[in-house]
């Protein structure tokens, strides 16, 4: 065998390998991205009481939220949970419907609820309970992506190709994470950024709403931040468009954290 024949057969293997390593490390379409989430899990565990914080290091082994916030979405594809991750809705409505969208109960609205029952429930197995904290770390970020509330025919967003900063990209993934905009900033400081700046009415007010409601939030916010205003045609996000979903996805992952403290603060009570 000459060695140029071994020479190209190295060169295709490592195509082969590159490709492999490309298709490996692309963020899944259809979730809130991995930095999104750990941030969510910061702000919630600087807002979780000490002994709830304490049984979750003893009770789960969970040493950091933020650790486990994006575990979820690296099973969702094996064992085919990827429907529990957002509620599509019917084109044109403005709020979501159980019948209509998810009749099943295989949707992020649904799929929140049932897992606090399972954490709350002394009676589980605590490996049961565990699982179910790390899906609720989660699906509580999930579900306060407005896209998760998008629309069914485009995939909440999956199917609208857009170019952002010269890369082909769509809508969901902007919103999901490629919007935000950390400045060289860690997850965990651009968190305690977004926390600061939560005023204790607009937490108060944010902790009163149940889960059905914060999906309609995201709902709304899908139709008058992501969908409408985006420019005919173009397949470019233009400056306000961009500056808008910022301020949007900033609130959203401060709501979420501040959300999740609250309903683990309650669930693990004494
Ligand atoms: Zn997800």
């Amino acid at each position: 065998m000459s060695h140029a024949l071994n020479g190209r057969r190295l060169k295709v293997r490592w195509r082969i390998a590159l490709c492999l390593a490309v298709l490996l490390l692309a963020p899944e379409a259809g979730a809130f991205s991995p930095s999104a989430h750990r941030i969510i899990a910061h702000i919630a565990e600087g807002r979780l009481k000490p002994e709830v914080k304490r049984r979750i290091q003893n009770d789960f082994s969970i040493k950091s939220l933020a650790d486990v916030a994006a575990w979820a979405d690296t099973v969702r594809k094996r064992l085919a949970q990827g429907p529990w991750h957002y509620a599509n809705v019917r084109e044109g409505e403005s709020a979501y419907l159980k019948d209509r969208d998810c009749p099943t109960g295989e949707c992020v609205v649904e799929k929140i609820p049932h897992f606090k029952r399972v954490l709350e429930d002394p009676g589980q197995p605590p490996g049961k309970r565990r699982e179910a904290l790390m899906y609720l770390v989660h699906f509580v970020g999930d579900v306060h992506q407005p896209l998760h509330l998008g629309n069914l025919s485009d995939r909440g967003g999956n199917r609208i190709s857009l170019t952002y900063r010269g890369r082909m990209t769509n809508l969901h993934a902007l919103w999901d994470g490629g919007l935000i905009h950390r400045r060289g900033r860690s997850l965990l400081q651009y968190a305690q950024d977004l926390d600061g700046r939560v005023r204790p009415r607009d937490a108060a007010e944010w902790r009163e709403k149940d889960v059905g409601e914060w999906a309609n939030e995201s709902r709304r916010l899908a139709l008058s931040a992501a969908y409408g205003p985006l420019p005919a045609g173009s397949g470019r996000l233009d400056k306000r468009y961009i500056v808008t979903a910022r301020q949007i996805i900033d609130q959203r992952l401060a709501q979420a954290g501040v959300r999740l403290a609250q309903m683990l603060n309650t669930a693990l009570a004494d």
